[in-house]
């Protein structure tokens, strides 16, 4: 097991800078996702970690030791790829074998590590089968395996899931996840698919421009984003936003949207120009709200629905109440939950406390 530790790491291809000046620590045994839009530098933080990119700038410390420009198999860490290269014509305990024999290990610690990781992934009865001929998550499985065998310090895993059909996908995350409960290993994923990272993150690690905007807990990135990107990136239907034309002052818990009246969270910090978000879980939709406006559509969503409500500052999605299916041209009132909603700085987009 191992910290990770990233200090100003920066990357520049010719003039393009693929990550900047990104600083992190990934702590010991945690289950860390590098989550963000395509090309906003996951891949290329993780590939700085795993050696096979060297920074433009910046360190790298593998439990506080500088191992910034030492090659991939100087850092004993293993990497996951999304199509990893196992040998088609070698079964299963060959393939898993193969990375020990390069390393010398006796026959019968390889043997002994063999079985061990067979039991864990559950795979015994495969062992002896060819790998061309497995399902792809099989050899999921089996590639995940030639990770484990080593007991690498860490593990790298770049979209290791990306090619899975949607509900194998689900199988495998649940599988990852109690794989790491009981490896402790710490783990680095990159992925684009936020389902994915709050199934298994402990914690995110949200990516824009090649900038890391927000680690935290998935909980913590989900009510308390630090900016307006990450508040529209996670969570779908996507947060409302309302924008708030009078000064918000220090100290003022009592705003107005639309006309009405909207007590919001006290806030320590002066702004002329605010945003107001607020997931529609958290819009309460009924007769008598104050926020007036005029069903425009709805949505279904299986256990709710969803409706989209036009008011005069704009749309506002809200959960309508429980058996209650929202009629389109109705006009309703809503209501937001005070403690469950965030306010944004309009100029910079950040996160108001
Ligand atoms: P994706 O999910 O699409 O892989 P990503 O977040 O992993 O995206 P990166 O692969 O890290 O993004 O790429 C970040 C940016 O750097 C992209 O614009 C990409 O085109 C660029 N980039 C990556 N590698 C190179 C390279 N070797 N030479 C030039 N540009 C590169």
């Amino acid at each position: 097991m191992a910290q990770i530790q990233i200090k100003n790491l920066q990357k520049t291809f010719s003039d393009f800078t693929a990550v900047r000046n990104s600083s992190l620590i990934l702590e010991d045994g945690k289950f860390v996702v590098l989550l963000g839009p395509s090309g906003c530098g996951k891949t290329t933080t993780l590939r700085m970690i795993a050696g096979l990119e060297f920074p433009t700038s910046g360190q790298i410390l593998l439990d506080r030791e500088d191992v910034t420009y030492r090659r991939p198999r100087e850092r004993d860490i293993a990497m996951v790829f999304q199509l990893f290269a196992l040998y088609p014509h070698f079964n299963v305990r060959e393939n898993l074998a193969f990375p020990l024999k390069n390393e010398g290990l006796p026959k019968a610690e390889i043997h002994r590590r063999l079985e061990e990781v067979a039991a864990i992934l559950r795979i015994e009865h495969l062992m002896n089968a060819r790998v061309g001929g497995l399902s792809g998550g099989d050899r999921q499985r089996v590639a995940l395996g030639r990770a484990i065998v080593r007991k690498p310090k860490a593990f790298l895993m770049d979209e290791p899931l990306g090619t899975l059909d949607a509900e194998f996908r689900e199988l495998m995350c649940v599988e990852l996840r109690r794989l790491h409960d009981r490896l402790q290993t710490t783990t680095v994923f990159v992925t684009h698919d936020q389902n994915e990272a709050m199934a298994l993150a402990d914690h995110i690690v949200v990516m824009n421009g090649g900038q890391i905007l927000q680690a935290d807990t998935p909980e913590g990135i989900y009510h308390f984003p630090s900016c307006m990107f990450v508040a529209s990136f996670i969570g779908r239907p996507s947060m409302n936003f309302v924008p708030i034309r009078e000064a918000v002052l220090q100290g003022q818990d009592v705003i107005q949207v639309n006309g009405a009246p909207v007590e919001v969270p006290r806030l320590d910090e002066t702004c002329s120009q605010a945003v107001l978000g607020i997931r529609p879980e958290h819009v309460r939709m009924s007769d008598s709200g104050p926020v007036r406006g005029e069903v425009s559509h709805v949505e279904y969503f299986g256990s709710h629905w969803i409706a989209d409500v036009q008011t005069a500052t704009g749309r506002i999605k809200a959960v309508s109440p429980k058996g209650v299916v929202p009629a389109v041209g109705g006009h309703v009132g809503l209501s937001f939950q005070t403690e469950r909603i965030v306010m944004f700085n309009k100029d910079t987009e950040l996160l108001l406390d």
